[in-house]
């Protein structure tokens, strides 16, 4: 008989995914992730992800941004590096700051806040083709994906795709009930050889092997604007640090919610906003 390819992240199988910190670790030992995000309007979704990045753990940030956002992100999060980009978007390898290329980083998460410009399409093309290692995808990369399916060959093989529902359904096709919306998201993983992690009430995170992960942690005090944001940045986090995808994607969703969860404890769920997911972010 073979296995039930469903599986529930409890608290106890999170803590046996976490990884330990070595006394004699440095900041090198934690990866140094890229993040490509924001655009003129959208830098708001930069500062979350790359907060919630440096907030689970990664050695080092680099943030590429557009110029716009360029003060607003050294100011927002000292803590991260940045490479100012095109004017109003990302456009990877016109950077005016000498540093690696993306494909040189531990691992690159792409998406929030980037827009749909004609600029941003031919960023991506020139980019997925370069990269590796799995990536982090999620937002407008993914309808990006969506409306230039030829794109989809190009992933790096166990990247995290992280869409909401709507987002996926763009990716696939509308389902007629939630059975058959499994069905197309194991489908979807096997088929591109990609860790989806469909976003909402039970996030479900499917493997390229056909297993599902559902999540026990979040509550309704996330559906606000930026708590996708802030996953990117969890997950990016985790890629960077050696975590592979698959226990990235379920321990990352999975502390995401429990800060949610933390968060709505201190403010409520009507209250909470997406940097009170952040503050709330807690690896133990
Ligand atoms: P996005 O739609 O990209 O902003 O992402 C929203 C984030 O909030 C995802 O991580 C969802 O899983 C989470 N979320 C939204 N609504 C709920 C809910 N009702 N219960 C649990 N998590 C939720
Ligand atoms: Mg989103």
């Amino acid at each position: 008989l073979a296995p039930t390819p469903y599986y529930y992240t409890t608290p106890h199988e999170a803590r046996l995914l976490l990884h330990k910190r070595d006394r004699f670790s440095h900041k090198g030992t934690f990866g140094h992730a890229l993040l490509l995000v924001g655009s003129y309007g959208k830098i708001g979704a930069a500062v979350l992800a790359s907060r919630a990045c440096l907030r689970s753990g990664v050695g080092l940030l680099t943030v590429q941004v557009p110029r716009c956002g360029y003060s607003v992100l050294q100011t927002a999060v000292p803590e991260a590096m940045c490479r100012p980009d095109g004017h109003q978007y990302v456009l990877t390898g016109q950077s005016e700051v000498e540093s690696p290329a993306p494909a040189e980083y531990s691992t690159v998460g792409l998406g929030p806040g980037i827009g749909k410009a004609p600029e941003t399409l031919t960023m991506l093309r020139e980019l997925l083709p370069t990269l590796k290692k799995p990536v982090v995808i999620d937002a407008d990369a993914l309808n990006l994906l969506a409306e230039n399916r030829e794109l989809l060959a190009e992933l790096p093989p166990n990247s995290i795709l992280t869409p909401h529902p709507k987002e996926f359904e763009r990716l696939t096709q509308p389902w007629a009930d939630d059975y058959e919306k499994l069905n197309c998201l194991k489908e979807f993983a096997k088929r591109y050889r990609v860790v989806v992690v469909l976003k909402g009430a039970f996030t479900a995170v499917a493997t390229p092997d056909g297993d599902v992960h559902f999540n026990s942690t979040g509550n309704p005090g996330l559906s606000t604007g930026g708590t996708g944001d802030v996953l990117t940045g969890v997950l990016t986090a985790l890629l960077a640090q050696g975590y592979d995808s698959v226990e990235a994607a379920v321990l990352g969703v999975y502390a995401h919610g429990l800060a949610g969860d933390h968060a709505a404890e201190q403010r409520g769920p009507i209250g909470m906003i997406a940097s009170d997911v952040i503050d709330a972010l807690r690896w133990s």
